[in-house]
């Protein structure tokens, strides 16, 4: 017997698939999203603690649903509104079940197969029908490298979640953007004894437009400085990882050598594009520096490839409003796709607002 075709697949549960899986319930649509790892996974895997830089009625999934206790709400707040968001409204999520393959079987028809592991381990696969998908698989997937000898140690990481395995460890972090200097803010605060190597012209950047460091980071950051806690290096390039030390060259051409237990290498990542590349989707370079982004129409998300839409961090929106409008905007369109193409015929779910 043919598996029924789903109307829509979202893949990815981050804030975009979250509100997809919204707004297609509101529509009435059959949908399912599938999320290769927890409810808003890129949000679980922010700093323990962390506050975020917007503000709740940019984050929150409905008018007045998120109340931080202070002004604006930290990763532990967001990531329960998030759940609860999908608790209360029933929204259809398989966590832990990540697509691996999709194919095109007929024009309104892809089969997506997915790997996931059951409580004890074992491989399970599945497979699914779909007339239209939905990417909203954000940009994680690949952390960006620094591609020197000793980055395989395991010493080395490339995401900061928790500074309190580091106190009164050799911590160095490198990158220039707001999460590099919020790891060594956090490490500096909490104990380690923290060095920061970023680039020249990072470190000069006062354009929040540019990608400048937050205000209310930098602040407690140079009072660690001025406080003798955490030491700025301007490198050119890291040369170097070995167990017990880094070496790297400063932007003065001095060569150092720093005794080292832990790095931080957070210089950014990269969205996995090989799924909508295997499926004919075209790429180019997007906005932000360094990344090549889905070609799609700006009024529909939709791709070059008929009934594959984006949406998302890894678009050009790369924060969390416009992953939760664009979707918002998104999912209609492809339900009157649908109703146009008589597979959809207005039935309205029980879904409540
Ligand atoms: C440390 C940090 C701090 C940030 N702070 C802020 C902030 O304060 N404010 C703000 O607006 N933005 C912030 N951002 C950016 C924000 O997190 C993203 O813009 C937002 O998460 C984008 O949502 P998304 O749904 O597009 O992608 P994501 O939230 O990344 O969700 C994508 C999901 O897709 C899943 N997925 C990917 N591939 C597959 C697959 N093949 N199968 C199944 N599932 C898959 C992933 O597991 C992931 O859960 C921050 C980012 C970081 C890293």
């Amino acid at each position: 017997m043919k598996t029924p075709s789903l109307d829509l697949l979202i893949i990815g549960a981050g804030p975009a698939g979250l509100s997809a899986a919204d707004a297609a319930a509101r529509e009435g649509l059959s949908y399912v999203v599938i999320e290769k790892g927890t409810i808003a996974n890129t949000i679980r895997g922010y700093p323990v603690g962390r506050t975020l830089f917007s503000t709740t009625n940019e984050l929150e999934m409905r008018e007045g649903a998120l109340k931080p206790v202070r002004e604006k709400p930290t990763r532990e707040e967001l990531l329960s509104h998030y759940v609860h968001f999908v608790l209360d409204h029933g929204l259809l999520i398989n966590a832990g079940e990540e697509v691996v393959d999709i194919e095109r079987a007929e024009p309104d028809q892809f089969v997506v197969h997915t790997k996931s592991q059951d409580v004890i381990g074992r491989a399970a696969s599945a497979t699914y029908h779909a007339r239209r998908l939905l990417f909203a698989i954000g940009a994680m997937d690949h952390p960006r490298r620094l591609n020197v000898p000793g980055e395989d140690l395991p010493k080395v990481h490339h995401r900061f979640v928790d500074p309190y395995p580091y106190v009164r460890k050799e911590a160095l972090v490198v990158g220039g953007g707001n999460s590099a200097a919020e790891a060594a803010l956090f490490l500096s605060e909490e104990g380690a004894r923290t060095t920061m190597a970023i680039w020249r012209s990072d470190w000069e950047n006062r354009d929040p437009k540019a990608g400048a460091m937050k205000h209310w980071v930098r602040s407690p950051l140079e009072r660690e400085i001025t406080e003798g806690r955490l030491r700025v290096v301007l490198y050119e390039q890291v040369d170097e990882i070995t167990e017990r030390e880094v070496a790297l060259t400063t932007d003065a051409g001095e060569k150092l050598r720093i005794p080292n237990d832990v790095v931080f290498v957070l210089v950014g990542s990269d969205a996995d594009l090989t799924l909508l590349r295997r499926l004919g989707v075209k790429t180019e370079a997007g906005r932000a520096a360094f990344t090549e982004v889905p070609v799609y129409k700006p009024e529909t998300f939709e791709t070059n490839v008929a009934g594959i839409y984006v949406a998302g961090h890894f678009t050009n929106a790369r924060h969390i409003k416009p992953a939760i409008d664009v979707p918002r905007k998104v999912v209609p369109l492809i339900a009157q796709s649908l109703r146009a193409a008589g597979y959809f015929d207005k039935r309205r779910s029980e879904y409540r607002l």
